[in-house]
């Protein structure tokens, strides 16, 4: 997934998000906030079981949510 650029989260900020490899969701402990060419957002983190990228989009208000102050 093409980005722009990426944002810590909270460390203590867990999502569930789902795992192609796992093939279910999992919890991914403070995922990464990135920005797509698209101008929308993503969180991406790396499954706990199996380590493979997992990316979840989210809306613009959640991601500033998320991390405040991004644009
Ligand atoms: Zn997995």
């Amino acid at each position: 997934m093409p980005t722009l650029q990426s944002y810590k989260t909270n460390q203590a900020h867990t999502e569930r998000m789902y795992c192609v490899k796992c093939r279910q969701h999992v919890i991914v402990t403070a995922p990464e906030l990135v920005k797509l060419k698209n101008n929308r957002f993503a969180l991406r983190g790396k499954c706990p079981h199996t380590g493979v990228m997992c990316y979840k989009v989210v809306t613009r208000e959640r991601a500033k949510e998320l991390v405040p102050g991004i644009e």
